[in-house]
């Protein structure tokens, strides 16, 4: 059957020659789509098409019944000999495999979509932690760290890891086998395939990054079907693709005052993390809005408990009326844990009370379970990936532990709770950071040999002496005489020091004189022991890049028994709406009304 429509395919493009390519159709093809779930259909003609010659059907009826609307017809997008057909806000309700075919009398495409619905609901909440660009290297690490090693053994075990399921997830995007962290996140958003730098969207051709087809997320699910609340949490900016992928619909991840606007249409319950920037009206202290609006005002109107220090947070998590809280603890990113709790780096003098991720995660869950109806979560710990471009591994495994520790807690509450909450852990996307070591300075005390001598491999190796983390499972120092020799096999051009940076996070490359290319930074060149590494990406690449392997998934709670064997990264959105029952056939009311074990 496939192999028949595969054929097919190919001799429609043989006929029509790889210059007028047959139409494209949004959702595309093989889309997963959940019953009632909202979606723009959009045709694209590869030329001029005539709307009298124009049929597109619905297993075999007119799309304008079978969608109960009819589209608009642009004739020439974008002012080009190009046609389209767009229908916004549809919805599937009966669930089965759906057959597009579309016609401009001249060439034919027919797509499949696959409606399913879900049963009864399972989970009274769901937890989506988010390690973005967390690779096995870094769980091993944090691990090493946190818990400790002897004779080959773990002494314990992350919370990460101990999980009943588990599964490895494919992240590829529709335009990429390389994914970034708009696409990756708006796969688990939406159960939709995105392109890179677009979220809430199959990427159309048109130059507007607003007009896209617009997929469903759950955050909006969950508002729209079950009356849940809804958390979004990080600690990076929170216009950032990962957290603006749970509720935008945008074509470019930089959109970021437009970001803003849609978070304030959504109306998340609780909003957390840094980005304060774009929320401040243009000419304001730090602002980057290219406008005068005020959405901190705007928000504070909306009925939001605005913090901006962790005190302030606690404080609002602990009055008993709080139900929407917006934290924005940074203009920026916020900073990583070593750089917080150690090292007082980065932007840490600025903001000296940015609350930890844990903290984040203790406030959010007070103010989100007390909605009735229960809640969505997603919490990112962020800087893992923006670290880790920087080629500082010492940052990003310590923000790891800091992911571990809130999913702990995270876990704990829930067990106290009866377990009424489905918990899903992974990341978006890999980083090819491979352990392959320790580095070991004691060795110059023997024959101070040169830097890289130092790498020490295979039995070499040994175990690093990090020494006893503190109860929140950090070593007090990171500059240890034997640590963990983490590289990524994606370089620019910089200099490697196999140290720790103690001041700032690593900043390996600069721009280069001619446009658009970066060089090492020197700054780092007298550093003892300093190499200068060639890379081996283009010039205009200025930092590590994301890789395109699966990623681990582990999860428990109601309906994690879905997590299991090798997914696709569309699937996790399904794993969350069956947990959740979205798609159920019995009515939203019998969703409502289910009865869940009491709070204790
Ligand atoms: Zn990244």
């Amino acid at each position: 059957m496939h192999r028949c429509l595969a054929a097919a395919a190919a001799l429609a493009v043989l006929i029509a020659g790889p210059e007028s390519p047959a139409q494209t159709i949004y959702p595309i093809d093989r889309a997963d789509i959940l019953a009632g779930a909202r979606f723009d259909f959009k045709v694209e003609f590869s030329g001029l098409a005539d709307p009298a010659k124009i049929s597109v059907s619905v297993n075999g009826e007119d799309y304008a019944n079978a969608f109960g609307k009819s589209a608009d017809f642009i004739e020439r997008e974008d002012g080009k000999d190009q046609s389209a057909l767009i229908l916004r806000d549809v919805s599937l309700t009966q669930p089965g495999n759906y057959k597009i075919h579309v016609t401009d009398g001249v060439q034919s495409r027919e797509i499949n979509w696959n409606v399913y619905a879900t049963e009864a609901r399972k989970a009274k909440n769901v937890i989506l932690f988010i390690g973005d660009g967390m690779s096995p290297a870094h769980r091993i690490a944090a691990r090493l760290l946190a818990k400790g090693i002897a004779e080959g053994k773990a002494l314990g075990k992350l919370a990460i890891d101990d999980t009943p399921h588990v599964a490895l997830v494919a992240t590829a995007g529709s335009d990429s086998i390389i994914t970034d962290s708009a696409n990756s996140a708006s796969a688990y958003a939406t159960g939709h395939k995105s392109a890179v730098n677009a979220m809430g969207v199959y990427a159309d051709r048109t130059l507007d990054p607003l007009d896209d087809p617009k997929v469903e997320t759950i955050t909006s699910l969950v508002k729209r079907r079950l009356g849940m609340a809804v958390g979004i949490v990080t600690n990076t900016e929170i216009e950032d693709a990962t957290p603006a992928a749970m509720v935008a619909h945008v074509r470019r991840r930089s959109e970021y005052d437009r970001i803003v606007e849609q978070y304030f249409a959504a109306k998340p319950d609780v909003l957390m993390g840094g980005g304060r920037a774009n929320f401040l009206p243009k000419g304001a202290d730090g602002a980057k809005r290219k406008d005068e609006a005020d959405f901190l005002a705007r928000f504070r109107e909306a009925g939001y408990y605005i913090a901006l220090t962790g005190p302030e947070m606690a404080a609002a998590a602990a009055d008993p009326a709080t139900r929407n809280l917006l934290g924005l603890f940074a203009l920026g990113n916020m900073d990583g844990v070593l750089d917080r709790k150690f090292l007082k780096g980065g932007t840490v003098r600025k903001f000296p009370e940015q609350p930890d991720l844990t903290e984040q995660v203790n406030a959010a869950l007070a103010v989100l379970s007390r909605n009735e109806a229960g809640f969505f979560l997603m919490v990112e710990s962020g800087m893992i990936d923006k670290y880790t471009h920087l080629l500082d591994m010492e940052r990003a495994v310590y923000d790891t532990i800091m992911l571990d520790n809130a999913v702990a807690l995270a876990r704990d509450w829930a067990r106290a709770r009866g377990d009424d909450t489905l918990i899903l852990v992974l990341a978006d996307h890999n980083h090819p950071i491979g352990l392959v070591g320790t580095i070991d300075d004691d060795m110059s005390k023997e024959a101070r040999p040169a830097m890289r001598e130092r790498v020490r491999v295979y039995e070499r190796a040994g175990f690093p002496n990090y020494g006893t983390p503190n109860s929140e499972g950090y070593p007090s120092r990171v500059d240890v005489s034997r640590r963990l020799a983490l590289f990524s096999a994606s370089l620019p051009d910089h200099y490697e020091t196999y140290r720790p940076k103690l001041d700032n996070p690593n900043d390996p490359t600069v721009a280069g004189k001619e446009p658009d290319t970066y060089v090492a930074n020197d700054r780092y060149k007298s550093v003892p022991g300093a190499v200068f590494r060639f890379g081996n990406l283009p010039a205009m690449i200025n930092a590590d890049v994301h890789s395109g392997e699966d990623v681990i998934l582990t999860a428990t709670g109601p309906g994690s028994e879905a997590v299991h064997g090798q997914m696709d990264n569309t699937e996790v959105f399904r794993v969350m709406a069956e947990a959740l029952g979205l798609g159920a056939q019995h009515g939203t009311d019998a969703c409502r009304t289910q009865v869940f074990p009491a709070k204790p």
